[in-house]
């Protein structure tokens, strides 16, 4: 069976892709309109990518802590954190989530057949069928929150994601990245 014979997609454009030794294809999904770009050649490690356009409309964050809050538990794997649960028991070769100016991208990569299989089911459920739709703390619990360690203490900022944003803007690359 070829990619010709999937009906729920269309194809759009077939390439030899000489430079890295693949075949590339790029296909429509007729009835979301996504596009999947398909990558063949024999390299053992098999790599998906899911990603989504999220512009943010202001700075507060959304979209990154959209990206984690999705980690947090989806229909089929309620766990409270399958990201870690992935970490500590697949045999994946890569496992992230980035969340970039303009668009968030879920890779996971693995040379094990089933593994691989796993790995984009656990990360389709949760893009798609995240359960911050029915528990919205998820949402408050991956955002930024107040802190008070004492009442004698200032208010302070903390959080996950915030963290990882006063990381990426203290960084002397990303201050060069940015000027
Ligand atoms: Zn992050």
């Amino acid at each position: 069976m070829g990619v010709k014979d999937l009906n729920a997609y269309q194809v759009l454009k077939e390439e030899d892709l000489k430079g890295i030794k693949a075949k590339g294809c790029l296909l429509r999904h007729k009835k979301s309109g996504a596009r999947i770009l398909l990558v063949e050649n024999d390299d053992d490690n098999k790599v998906f990518s899911i990603g989504f356009r999220t512009p943010p409309q202001d700075s507060t964050g959304v979209p990154h802590i959209m990206e984690h809050s999705v980690l947090c538990g989806s229909r089929n794997f309620p766990a409270k954190d399958p990201f870690v649960e992935l970490v500590k028991g697949s045999l994946n070769t890569f496992l992230n989530a980035m969340t970039y100016p303009d668009k968030t991208v879920y890779p996971v990569a693995s040379c094990n057949d089933k593994d691989f299989q796993n790995l984009m089911h656990v990360y389709m459920d949760a893009v798609l069928y995240p359960n911050i739709y029915k528990h919205e703390e998820i949402f408050r619990q991956e955002g930024w929150s107040y802190q008070l360690d004492s009442v004698k203490d200032k208010l302070k900022y903390n959080g996950v994601v915030y963290n990882e944003m006063k990381g990426a803007f203290s960084s002397p690359e990303g201050v060069l990245d940015r000027v």
